[in-house]
């Protein structure tokens, strides 16, 4: 299948270089790929030559998914003429019908002078950059479930979200160019495993007092901790890449998954962050832990920041990187400033705020946990959260959020989620909050938290509990 496809790219080529202008139009199976050549220069600046060869019969109609930084290409049609292009501001870009080849340059540093951080417009120092795929490549405005793409780099080593086949060509479906992750070019590597699955990672960039092996231990350690939620990691091959913060020692100082396929992982780390400052570090397993649920379709951003916030903490508590007594002052300390961010606003109010971060994480976190009880509690037991992801992920990489209601309620056996729901999204956000911890056992003191005796200690302290052991070798 891949030897095919790669032929179909040569040919491709081939035609597209004027060689074989009068072969006859393939069937649909057989089309021509659509064909990008990209080559990483330093000079002047750092930054992406791109080269993209539309088949004949590809759509003309081109965008920028994130524009802003290509100002100007030239596309060459079949005779060798030139025309300069300017893509509109809204990043959409018309060729002419005969045209062979789309030629721009992508700067990876915001301005000439070198420097400039933007995660997804470009990101990094020296030959080691981070960028968005949306960000610096051309794709059609228009993708069909049959369009295919291949993809080429030359002048670094990059790591990109998909594994290239043994000529170094990525085969790709139009579906990857929309969602086509967060991408490195240059930096160091190493390869994380967990059971049978591997995390390639990008070292972008240098630190102050970190080895490249505290850096891959502490990724490793993050993604151990994810099989403490599933059975195991829930991707057979992902890629992360790591970027140094200047004047920063925070460990983890922002990370973000992009849905690629597979996802992506991107994580900033303080360049003066030290090996012992990972022990409290949030951001890796929090990220990691993104790729335990289905994408939800549309964005529930509630719910999957809930998801990934509620178990980064039980995590930590399962691979005793934190005790429980820890885990429930994180808990509710998150609790405390998701209530006062959200003040007394309905949940659905407060987390219909696009910036509301602490309300939106937090509300969907005591969610997270007030879901996981309750399936305890009406299974006497015999069910948890995670068996509704482990559900969920034989169903495919979206749901929305009546399929993850639905899965809800087959693991529980009876109707739970949407009763759930209405008792947190209409009312004010966080009212469910006191009568569960005293369920619980849980006790905000002065000097901390304390856990003590309640109808639902036996529940809590199962939450410390991790699912049973995979069957990942
Ligand atoms: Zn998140």
């Amino acid at each position: 299948m891949q030897t095919l496809v790669a032929r179909a790219g040569l040919l491709c080529l081939a035609f597209m270089l004027g060689a074989c202008a009068s072969a006859p139009v393939a069937p649909w199976e057989d089309e021509a790929p659509l064909y990008y050549r990209i080559t990483y220069t330093r000079d002047p600046t750092p930054g992406l030559n791109v080269e993209v060869f539309p088949s004949r019969s590809f759509p003309k109609d081109f965008l920028f998914r994130q524009p802003g930084r290509v100002e100007s290409m030239v596309v060459t049609d079949l005779n060798g003429t030139q025309f300069e292009f300017t893509p509109r501001a809204d990043g959409r870009v018309s060729v002419p019908s005969r045209t062979r080849v789309i030629r721009y340059r992508y700067p990876l540093t915001a301005s000439p002078k070198g420097g400039g951080r933007h995660l997804f417009g470009g990101m990094g120092e020296g030959d080691t950059w981070h960028v968005a795929g949306k960000a610096y490549l051309l794709t059609p405005a228009r993708v069909t479930p049959g369009m295919r793409a291949e993809l080429t780099v030359s002048g670094t080593n990059e790591l990109l979200p998909w594994k290239p086949d043994a000529n170094g060509v990525y085969l790709l479906r139009g579906a990857d160019l929309i969602d086509a992750g967060f991408h490195a070019f240059g930096g160091r590597r190493c390869k994380v495993r967990s059971g049978g699955s591997v995390l390639e990672v990008a070292l972008l960039g240098h630190f102050t007092h970190l080895s490249d092996e505290d850096l891959c231990l502490w990724l490793s350690q993050s993604a151990h901790e994810v099989t403490k939620v599933r059975r195991r990691f829930p991707y057979p091959r992902v890629t992360v890449r790591v970027v140094p913060v200047p004047g920063d020692s925070t460990p983890g100082v922002f990370g973000m998954v992009q849905w690629s396929s597979p996802p992506s992982i991107s994580i900033l780390v303080g360049q003066d962050a030290t090996a012992a400052s990972f022990s409290r570090d949030w951001v890796a397993i929090h990220e990691m832990l993104h790729l335990t649920h289905p994408t939800l379709m549309p964005r529930v951003a509630w719910l999957t920041e809930g998801l990934a916030t509620y178990y980064t903490e039980l995590a930590r508590v399962r691979s005793r990187r934190q005790t429980a007594e820890r885990a429930w002052q994180e808990l509710t300390a998150g609790f405390a400033r998701g209530q006062a961010a959200a003040g007394s606003r309905t949940m659905e109010a407060a987390v219909a705020e696009e910036r509301n971060f602490q309300a939106i994480y937090w509300s969907g976190a005591l969610f997270a946990l007030h879901l996981d009880v309750e399936l305890r509690r009406v299974t006497e037991g015999r069910a948890r959260l995670e068996d509704v992801l482990e559900l969920l992920a034989t169903r495919g990489p979206t749901a929305t959020l009546e399929s993850f209601g639905a899965a809800v309620d087959t693991v529980a056996g009876q109707p739970l989620f949407d009763a759930l729901l209405a008792r947190h999204l209409p009312k004010p956000a966080f009212a469910e909050l006191d009568p569960l911890l005293e369920y619980l056992g849980v006790r905000i003191d002065p000097g901390g938290v304390k856990l003590h005796a309640a109808p639902g200690s036996v529940v809590r302290e199962a939450l410390d509990l991790g699912p049973p052991p995979g069957d990942a070798g």
